[in-house]
C-alpha cells in the first residue's frame, strides 16, 4: 500500500525585547542564575502582570507578515501544568481568541508547484524557566531552577496539517524562520533554541481524506534534524502499520545522536491543562489604526524584494532568492546597484567573491571590509577595460586586507590592463619564435596548442594583457 504522510508544524518564536513579556527584567542571556527576575517572573503571590507593547508590536507585524488577521479582542489564558520551573503553576498563554488567525504562507519547492501552508494561530505566551542540574545549581551537587528565562516572550505559530513530506516542512520552517528575522524580532537562533519547533506527524493511506493518528516530536533544533525526525517518524508509522500495528497519538523525542524518535509520553498521560481566562490581565483591545500603523511600518519583505530584483533588475529567481537569504544581504546588494554597479555583476560577486571571503573569515556580511561603492567602483574597472576579471579578484584580495580603493591598489601596483595591441603583438612573436616546434603542431592541425600560447603570453604579461586581444592577435599570427 502507499501511504500519504500530513504533517503539521508548531513554531515557537523567542521575541528580540529587551524586556519580559509581563515585567521589566531583563531578558538578556547569559547572566547569573536568577539575578534577572522580579516578584512577577518570579511568580510570588500577588504579583501582577503587566503586558510589553512591544510584544503585541512584533506579534502583529509576524501576524500581518504572514497573512494573518490581527484578533481586534485577544484574550490571555492561563494553562496550567506542574513542573520546578514553572513557578505560578500555570503558563500565560493564549487559548481562545489568539492575536493572529487564518493566515498562510506560499512554499515552493524545487521542481514543484508553489503550494498554500495555511497558519492556523499565532498566539503570544511566556516562556518557563530552566533546570540546572550538577555543580552549577548552588550549595551541594542537586538540582536548582534558573528563573532568569521564566516571562521571556514567546509567539507561537501553529500551520495546519497541510504539509506532505519532510521537504515541504523544512521549506516551510525555513520560510517563516527568514520572516521573523528579517523582521528583526527574533535572532533566529536554533542551536540557542530561538526559535524551536515541534513536528505534528502522520501517515494515511495514500488517496484517503481521513487523517492517521498523529505523534507530536519535540526537541528538533535544526534545520536538518527536523527533516531526519519526520522522515525517521513517517518510517517507523508505516512499517507499525505494515505490521498490524496501530500508531497512537504520543509525544516523542527526538534523538540526533541516532536520527530515531522515542516515546516520552502517551495521550493518556498528556496534560489536561484547564485552561481559562487569565483574571490578571484584561482583553487585549487592538484598534484598526494601530493595525494599519504597523502596516506601514513594515519593511519590504523577502518575497516582494525578490519580485523586484528579478523584474526590475533582471537577476533570474534563483540569484534573488539568494541574495535576499538575509536583510542585511539584500541591502548590501542593493546599496551596490546604487553606486552604479551593474546588478547581474553586484549580485554575481556577493554570491561569489564575497560570500567567500566572508566565511573563511568568518565574518558577517554587516561587518564586511569592503563596502558597496568600492566594489561597484572595483566592477567599473572591469568595465572600463583598465583592469581584467582575473585581476579584479587580485585586487579585491587586497581591498579586503587594506581596505584600499580598487583606483589606488590599480596605480600602486601596476595592475592597468595592456589592450594595447602593438605592445601585445611583441610579446606574442618573442613568444612564437621561442616555441618554434608548437607553431609547426597548430599550423599541422592540432588546434588543442592554442591554449598553450594563451597561457604563455598570459603569464608573459603578468596577467595584465587584454584576454580577448590576446586571443584575437594569436589566432591571426598563428594562422600564419
Ligand atoms: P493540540 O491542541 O493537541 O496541540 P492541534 O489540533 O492544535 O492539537 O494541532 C497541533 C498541530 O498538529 C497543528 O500544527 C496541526 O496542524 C497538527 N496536526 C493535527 N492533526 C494532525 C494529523 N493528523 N497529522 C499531522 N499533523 C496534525
Ligand atoms: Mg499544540
Ligand atoms: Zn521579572
Amino acid at each position: 500500500m502507499k501511504y500519504q504522510p500530513v504533517i503539521g508544524l508548531e513554531v515557537h518564536v523567542q521575541l528580540l525585547t529587551d524586556t519580559k513579556i509581563f515585567c521589566g527584567c531583563s531578558t538578556k542571556f547569559g547572566a547569573e542564575p536568577n539575578s534577572q527576575t522580579c516578584p512577577v517572573c518570579l511568580g510570588l503571590p500577588g504579583a501582577l502582570p503587566v503586558l510589553n507593547k512591544k510584544v503585541v508590536e512584533f506579534a502583529i507585524k509576524a501576524g500581518l507578515s504572514t497573512n494573518c488577521s490581527i484578533t481586534p479582542r485577544s484574550l490571555f489564558a492561563r494553562k496550567n501544568y506542574f513542573y520546578p520551573d514553572l513557578p505560578k503553576g500555570y503558563q500565560i498563554s493564549q487559548f481562545e481568541d489568539p492575536i493572529c488567525q487564518w493566515g498562510w504562507l506560499d512554499i515552493k519547492v524545487d521542481g514543484e508547484e508553489t503550494k498554500r501552508i495555511r497558519i492556523t494561530r499565532i498566539h503570544m505566551e511566556e516562556d518557563a524557566g530552566k533546570l540546572v542540574h550538577g555543580e552549577l545549581s548552588g550549595p551541594g551537587d542537586g538540582s536548582g531552577v534558573d528563573l532568569n528565562r521564566a516571562c521571556t516572550p514567546l509567539l507561537e505559530v501553529v500551520s495546519e496539517p497541510d504539509l506532505r513530506s519532510s521537504d515541504e516542512a523544512v521549506v516551510y520552517l525555513k520560510q517563516l524562520h527568514q520572516i521573523v528575522t528579517w523582521l528583526g524580532i527574533c535572532d533566529g537562533n536554533m542551536e540557542e533554541g530561538s526559535f524551536r519547533c515541534d513536528a505534528n506527524v502522520s501517515v494515511m493511506p495514500a488517496g484517503s481524506s481521513t487523517l492517521g493518528t498523529r505523534a507530536e516530536i519535540k526537541n528538533v533544533n535544526s534545520f536538518k534534524f527536523v527533516k531526519q525526525a519526520i522522515e525517521y517518524e513517517i518510517g517507523r508509522q508505516i512499517e507499525l502499520i505494515e505490521d498490524g500495528g496501530t500508531v497512537v497519538q504520543e509525544t516523542r523525542l527526538f534523538d540526533p545522536d541516532s536520527g530515531t524518535t522515542r516515546s516520552m509520553r502517551s495521550k493518556e498521560e498528556a496534560h489536561d491543562y484547564r485552561y481559562f481566562p487569565d483574571p490578571d490581565l484584561v482583553p487585549l483591545v487592538i484598534s484598526d489604526q494601530w493595525i494599519e500603523r504597523s502596516r506601514q511600518e513594515l519593511p519590504e519583505l523577502p518575497e516582494q524584494r525578490q519580485r523586484r530584483f528579478t523584474d526590475d533588475l533582471g537577476l533570474t529567481l534563483y540569484d534573488a532568492e539568494v541574495l535576499t537569504s538575509s536583510r542585511a544581504l539584500a541591502d548590501y546588494f542593493e546599496a551596490g546597484v546604487a553606486a552604479g554597479g551593474n546588478a547581474k555583476a553586484i549580485g554575481n560577486w556577493i554570491m561569489g567573491e564575497i560570500t567567500r571571503a566572508l566565511n573563511d573569515s568568518g565574518v558577517s556580511i554587516e561587518a564586511c571590509p569592503v563596502t558597496p561603492g568600492q566594489l561597484a567602483e572595483l566592477l567599473k574597472l572591469i568595465d572600463i577595460g583598465t583592469i581584467s576579471g582575473k585581476i579584479a579578484k587580485t585586487v579585491f584580495e587586497e581591498m579586503w586586507k587594506s581596505g584600499k580603493t580598487p583606483q589606488s591598489i590599480v596605480e600602486e601596483q601596476g595592475l592597468v590592463q595592456v589592450s594595447d595591441s602593438g605592445a601585445i603583438e611583441g610579446i606574442i612573436d618573442e613568444i612564437m619564435a621561442a616555441n618554434a616546434g608548437q607553431v609547426e603542431e597548430y599550423r599541422g592541425g592540432k588546434e588543442k596548442v592554442f591554449g598553450f600560447f594563451v597561457g604563455q603570453v598570459m603569464k608573459a604579461s603578468r596577467g595584465k594583457a587584454n584576454p580577448s586581444v590576446v586571443n584575437e592577435l594569436l589566432l591571426s599570427k598563428l594562422k600564419g
